[in-house]
């Protein structure tokens, strides 16, 4: 940028929100592009971005290269054919549904739409980049509470932490980057306590993997039935269906009214038309997300096995990547490992430093990790 340039913006850019200047970036995880080009490797195992490697089912590619020809048309404005298939599924009121590009587009317009500067949000450490970022980037203050010793969340820590004046209380569950999940009686715990005046948004990404576990209660049930202060409920296409790439997620809300509301602060045609078309395929080919999901739950089971006899601590999961605890700095073993081909999120909260998330890959993929971790982790 040329001086000029740089004194014309000065003025403009003096009057911004000092929020926005302090916003930390989110750590989107690295490209396979990225690490073809700045590493001599052949094979890479991309396990930092929560991916699902087997892809989307053959029915879905099929769905979306029909709807292909279809590019120059806007698509349905509130995915009114996805939301029909997603209500009878569930038995839910259509117009208690909102659909976005990602379900990080509901955690943002839910944001927008509820929290205002000053106001408090709380949620668990380790947390989601953007269960923070977010509403920072509307000035509200967030407060995120460490999960217990055991990795679990620490709901009496929480509890302590949520006042009246609370505006949100927003996790994933089971949580990203730990793999943890409350209890029933946990979330009972949480809804006895928030105030009417608070909003939870309870962030069910990994839910196909989770809920496969006989134990995973059914939250939504609980929700339904118990809550007496409003919720939302974030479910996404991105994990278990294999649609990261199209961009798909939704929000189910206690009330049609949250979701009118939200429904004006979104961007209009927010999901494109080859992710709805997709989004409709996959869910007509259920067979193929449980062979997915149990391949990948294998898969974690044996990797948590492994780094465990190597004597490494790994919190139990419920999702489709393990997070562990290194005896060194995260960063540099991750950057390491980049020499190896294999891509792992280092994690950057304080207090957890040490700690990578490891997505489950194909048995290949893992393979990859594995010996490069034997050979590179202190
Ligand atoms: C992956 C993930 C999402 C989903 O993101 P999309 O925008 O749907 O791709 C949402 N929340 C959490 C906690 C996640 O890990």
């Amino acid at each position: 940028m040329d001086a000029s340039t740089l004194n014309k913006a000065k003025l403009f850019l003096d009057a911004l929100r000092p929020e926005i200047r302090d916003l930390p970036r989110y750590n989107a995880g690295l490209s396979i592009e990225y690490v073809r080009k700045h590493y001599d490797v052949a094979q890479i195992a991309k396990l930092g971005s929560n991916e699902n490697p087997y892809g989307p089912s053959p029915k879905v590619l099929e769905a979306i290269v029909q709807a292909a020809a279809q590019a120059a048309l806007y698509p349905e404005p509130s995915c009114d054919p996805l939301r029909e298939v997603i209500s009878n599924r569930l038995g839910v009121a259509p117009e208690r549904f909102i659909f976005g590009n990602g379900s990080e587009d509901m955690i943002a317009t839910s944001v927008h739409t509820f929290v205002a500067p000053g106001e408090q949000v709380v949620t668990f450490a380790p947390a989601f980049g953007l269960h923070v970022i977010w509403p920072r980037s509307v000035g509200a203050q967030v407060c995120a509470v460490p999960v217990d010793s055991a990795y679990a969340p620490d709901i009496d820590a929480l509890l302590a932490a949520v006042t009246p004046r609370t505006r949100m209380v927003i996790f994933g569950n089971p949580s990203n980057p730990v793999g943890t999940s409350v209890t029933a009686d946990g979330l009972r715990r949480i809804l006895a306590h928030l105030s009417p005046e608070t909003l939870l948004v309870f962030d069910e990404a990994y839910r196909e993997y989770a809920s496969a576990h006989p134990d995973y209660p059914d939250f939504f049930a609980v929700l339904n039935r118990e809550a007496e202060s409003p919720w939302l409920i974030l479910r996404t296409f991105s994990k278990a269906y294999g649609l990261a790439g199209l961009r798909v997620g939704y929000a189910i809300a206690s009330d049609p009214e949250l979701i009118d509301l939200m429904d004006r602060v979104r961007a209009p045609f927010n999901v494109n038309r080859l992710a709805q078309i997709a989004a409709i395929a996959a869910l007509d080919d259920m067979a193929y997300v449980e062979q997915v999901v149990a391949r990948t739950i294998k898969e974690r089971g044996r990797m948590r096995a492994e780094l465990e006899s190597l004597g490494y601590r790994v919190a139990p999961s419920l999702a489709n990547f393990v997070f562990v605890q290194a005896r060194e700095n995260a960063v540099d073993l991750a950057k390491r490992l980049l020499t190896r081909g294999v891509i792992v999120k280092p994690w950057q909260e304080p207090a957890y430093q040490d700690h990578l998330r490891v997505s489950i890959g194909l048995p290949a993929d893992n393979e990859q990790f594995l010996d490069a971790w034997v050979l590179l982790a202190q």
